[in-house]
């Protein structure tokens, strides 16, 4: 399955749209032998692709093909994680022109920061390896869909392509309940927040607006 997700950032105070693309390392073939349904509710299988449908077909499962060893040392570094005890098994893999830039799990137990997730935390290490905060030409392989937190730093970051492996119901049906995981789907199904947000009025509204005419001549924009 692939989708382009459409999606409003905020970065500096200004709110653009952006786009990013988005893959399931699902192996079901979506070409070839899609169902259609029957007017009384059942459905018939196209067990005949047209030619466009198997050149559909071979160049999917070539992407897949691709994509399987990354999500495999994904999901090798959420086992890892969990045996070393570092957090919850959760792993994510950046990767530019094919090869691997991080390799890293969830950390939140090991550096007691819940921001540790293996997605931000591979990020962290991709832009320290390269020297840049833009990851532009970079894919990111993470073992589960992405939180919220992850799938903006995904946007942050610039990533060109993201991959996940499991479902949030996977980590939702072992516990994960804060996992939050509908980031992707543009739902809050699972969130369970019991935070009181608040903007403030008044000066401190002021203050905290005149940070950016105060200071904007003063920073580079990036
Ligand atoms: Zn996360």
């Amino acid at each position: 399955m692939s989708l382009t997700a459409s999606v409003g950032v905020e970065e500096n105070g200004v709110a653009r749209e952006e786009r990013v693309s988005i893959s399931s390392a699902s192996t079901a073939a979506t070409t070839g032998s899609e169902r259609t349904m029957r007017v009384d509710g059942g459905y018939v299988t196209n067990q005949r692709p047209s030619v466009g449908e198997g050149f559909a077909k071979v160049h999917e499962e070539a992407i897949e093909d691709r994509d399987f060893p990354f999500i495999s040392k994904a999901v090798a570094e959420a086992y890892e994680g969990v045996r070393l005890g570092h957090g919850g098994p959760f792993g994510a893999v950046v990767v530019r022109d094919g090869e691997i830039v991080s390799c890293c799990h969830n950390m939140v137990l090991k550096n007691v920061d819940p921001t540790a997730h293996a997605e931000v935390t591979a990020i962290r290490e991709a832009c320290q390896k390269l020297g840049r905060y833009d990851l532009a030409d970079c894919e990111i392989y993470a073992s589960c869909e992405p939180c919220p937190m992850c799938f903006g730093a995904v946007h942050l970051s610039r990533i060109k392509r993201l991959v996940y492996g499991a479902e949030a119901e996977a980590a939702v049906a072992v516990g994960f309940d804060d996992f939050i995981a509908d980031a992707i789907r543009g739902t809050a199904y699972y969130q369970k927040a019991s935070m009181e947000i608040k903007q403030v009025d008044g000066k401190g509204k002021s203050a905290a607006e005149e940070v950016f005419q105060n200071t904007k001549s003063k920073f580079v924009m990036y």
